[in-house]
This record gives C-alpha cells, sequence and structure tokens, in this order.
C-alpha cells in the first residue's frame, strides 16, 4: 500500500488520531423502507492529521460510497433560528462585497437552493446554482426567474460559468481532493480579479477542542481549522481577506480574492499549526470523556424506564446513536423538515417523525443534537403541554 498524502498540500506527514469502524456512508439520505435503512452501505473513518499543513481528512474514505442525489436531504430551513441566519450572512456579504442588480452569483453545492434564492432576493442580483440534489419544485420565489439551476455537481464543464462572486457553503467538507478542488475554482476566475470568494463549513477547532464526535461522519471526508483553510487557499492562489466563526462558533467562514500566485499568511488566526497538533493529540481522551459521560446517562435512563426521544436528525444523529448504541429506550427521531417524516436513518433504521409524535409519546428525555435549537425545541415542546428534560448536546 502506498502512502497516503495529504490532500491538502501533497505531505507524507500525516498521523491517524480517530477511527471509526463500519459507520452509515450516508447520514442525510432519507430511505423509504427500514430494510433499505439498515442494508445501506458503510465505510471506515481514519483521520488523519497533516503535521505540515494541519488538515485533516478520513485516509480511508471511499467517494464510490456517495450517492448524492434529490434524496438527500440537508435542509435546516424550516428553523426560524436558521433562518434568521441565512438573512444575516446573505446581508453581510451583499454589503461587503457590493452585490446588486448587475452582480452574478455562482454557488456550488447549492443544495435545495435556499441561500442563493435569499441573496438574489435580499440583494437583488443574477444567481447560478450546482448541485445534484435541487429539486425546482421546492423554490417559490419572487426571484426564481433570474436564477438558473443546474442539478449537477461542479466540475471542470462548468469551467465556462462566469460569475462576479462565488460562494460555497457546506460543501467543501464533502469533497476528498480540496486541493484540487480550490485550485479548479480559482482556475476559473482567471483573470478575472474582482471575482470575491465565499467559503462556509464546520469548525473542526470547535469538534476537537469539545471532543464532539457525533460531528465526525463518514459523508465528511474533510475537516479544516482557519489555518489549514487558509492555507489551501494561498496555495491555490487566493489572497486570504478574512477568517472568522459563526454560528456560535460551529463555522468555518474565508473570504478570499483571487491573486497572481501563491500568497503569504498575514491574518494572525492563521497560525494556529502548534494549537490544532495538541489538540489533535487530546482528542481522543475527550471522546473518551464524552462516551463515558453520556454512556452513564443512557444506563440510567434505561434503569428508570424513560422514555427518550432525539430532536434533529441529521448527520449528527446517526453519528450518535451509533456511538452511544441506544435501543429500545430511544422511542422517536424527530425533526421539523417535513420532508423527512415517515422516512427511516441511515444504518440505525430508526423513523423519522414530526413534533406532533411527541404528544402521544410524552418524553421524559429529549436529547437536542445542535444546541443551538435549544430555545426554539423548548418552544415547541411547550406548545404541545411537554416539559421534559431537555440535553442540548
Ligand atoms: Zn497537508
Amino acid at each position: 500500500m502506498t502512502t497516503p498524502a495529504c490532500q491538502a498540500c501533497a505531505s507524507t506527514e500525516l498521523e491517524t488520531f480517530y477511527e471509526v469502524r463500519d459507520v452509515p456512508a450516508h447520514s442525510c439520505l432519507m430511505l423509504p423502507t427500514r430494510e433499505e435503512a439498515l442494508a445501506f452501505p458503510r465505510g471506515d473513518i481514519e483521520l488523519a492529521f497533516c503535521h505540515a499543513c494541519g488538515f485533516i481528512g478520513n485516509v480511508r474514505f471511499d467517494a464510490s460510497l456517495n450517492r448524492y442525489s434529490a434524496a438527500y436531504e440537508e435542509t435546516q430551513a424550516f428553523s426560524p433560528r436558521f433562518i434568521s441566519f441565512l438573512n444575516e450572512i446573505c446581508d453581510d456579504q451583499i454589503r461587503k462585497f457590493g452585490l446588486n442588480s448587475d452582480t452574478t452569483v455562482l454557488e456550488i453545492g447549492c443544495g435545495k437552493g435556499e441561500f442563493l434564492v435569499t441573496l438574489c432576493e435580499r440583494g437583488g442580483c443574477l444567481g447560478i446554482g450546482l448541485d445534484p440534489s435541487y429539486r425546482p419544485e421546492r423554490t417559490h420565489s419572487s426571484v426564481a426567474d433570474r436564477i438558473t439551476f443546474i442539478r449537477d455537481f461542479y466540475g471542470p464543464r462548468y469551467a465556462h460559468l462566469r460569475a462576479d462572486y462565488v460562494c460555497c457553503r457546506h460543501t467543501l467538507e464533502h469533497i476528498a481532493p480540496v486541493r484540487d478542488f480550490v485550485r479548479l475554482v480559482r482556475d476559473t476566475i482567471g483573470e478575472r480579479h474582482h471575482v470575491n470568494v465565499f467559503f462556509e463549513l464546520p469548525d473542526m477547532e470547535r469538534i476537537l477542542e469539545q471532543g464532539v464526535f457525533w460531528d465526525i461522519y463518514y459523508e465528511h471526508c474533510t475537516y479544516f481549522t482557519r489555518g489549514s483553510l487558509a492555507r489551501v487557499f494561498r496555495d491555490a492562489g487566493f489572497d486570504v481577506l478574512a477568517l472568522y466563526k459563526a454560528y456560535d462558533g460551529q463555522y468555518l467562514m474565508l473570504e478570499a480574492q483571487p491573486a497572481a500566485g501563491r500568497t503569504a499568511p498575514h491574518l494572525p488566526q492563521e497560525r494556529d499549526l502548534a494549537l490544532i497538533a495538541s489538540l489533535v493529540k487530546s482528542f481522543k481522551s475527550q471522546v473518551t470523556a464524552r462516551l463515558q459521560e453520556l454512556g452513564a446517562a443512557a444506563a440510567r435512563w434505561r434503569k428508570s424506564g424513560h422514555t427518550v426521544a432525539i430532536w434533529g436528525s441529521g448527520s449528527k444523529c446517526v453519528s450518535l446513536i451509533s456511538s452511544l448504541q441506544l435501543g429500545d429506550e430511544l422511542r422517536a427521531v424527530v425533526d421539523i423538515n417535513p420532508h423527512k417524516h415517515g422516512k427511516f436513518l441511515a444504518g440505525s433504521g430508526h423513523r423519522i417523525v414530526g413534533p406532533d409524535a411527541l404528544t402521544a409519546l410524552r418524553p421524559d428525555v429529549v436529547l437536542i443534537m445542535n444546541s443551538i435549537y435549544t430555545e426554539e425545541i423548548r418552544h415547541e415542546l411547550a406548545a404541545r403541554g411537554l416539559r421534559p428534560q431537555l440535553l442540548p448536546l
């Protein structure tokens, strides 16, 4: 076997620091039957840290297990908290980069198109969105005729698409050859130096720091911190203008513009290599502590016959269920996205229900997969006369 090389910088100074075997290859794909959910293809996770650039990737990732299609349900746009966040970032980007009716915006990996539509509605711009999981029947907007959606992956065949602004949200972490991808984006822009780019993705520094192992799953084959993200962009011929965290520190944002060649780091937050190396070292013990804590709670619920529900059926949930090996005590997996109701979670085979299902179930404990939604969920439960113990993760 050849030594794997870093997908971001090609160095072979890789060190494996975290492994999980036999996990579902997808966690946002909605399956119509329990049988299909249980039989879903599985793969292994072996996270390796690159000592040269700080990049972290799953060296056992097999892209042939990917099944991105219209059955992919990644949207969070049914949450008021998320919608207000979407509006905030759109307004911020419009203001910073002067997006207006003369601007063509290209979004790579636009999902169901919520961000692009919001940007075009609030900024008056023209849009092009690419994503194999796009569903035209879900777009209801007065600006729909200003946007072209292409149901496909971005690649060299779309190098002719001309845009004045390129954005890519929650997509880079699904792409294994990150260096090639960022270079392709740079090559597509070519000499058009006014084109700004905006990337948004999960922040790995927080995952390492807090030992939140449920944020690591097969679909995410690459993991960045501010430093490693800036390095791959600088290497590809971008100047990084801004690097910051958003959404309670869960997301990492990068703004960049094309440069003539490789650029030198100049933002203080890029210098994180030593810090990340030390967080990588302590990650496993952090995870063990988290697992013990949650495992003890699960044992208590089992003993006292508590009814448990999980709120949030995304990838984090799939990852948590398989790590904790939750069984019969887990009575419901709730999601507010109606497109998920009645479908089954890959791997565990749990059926996803809407919040109304909890009225009859009356759970004693509700595990909240993303603590940012705690107040929203408390409100939804109270509206149904429910006051269970909440456990925000
Ligand atoms: Zn590297």
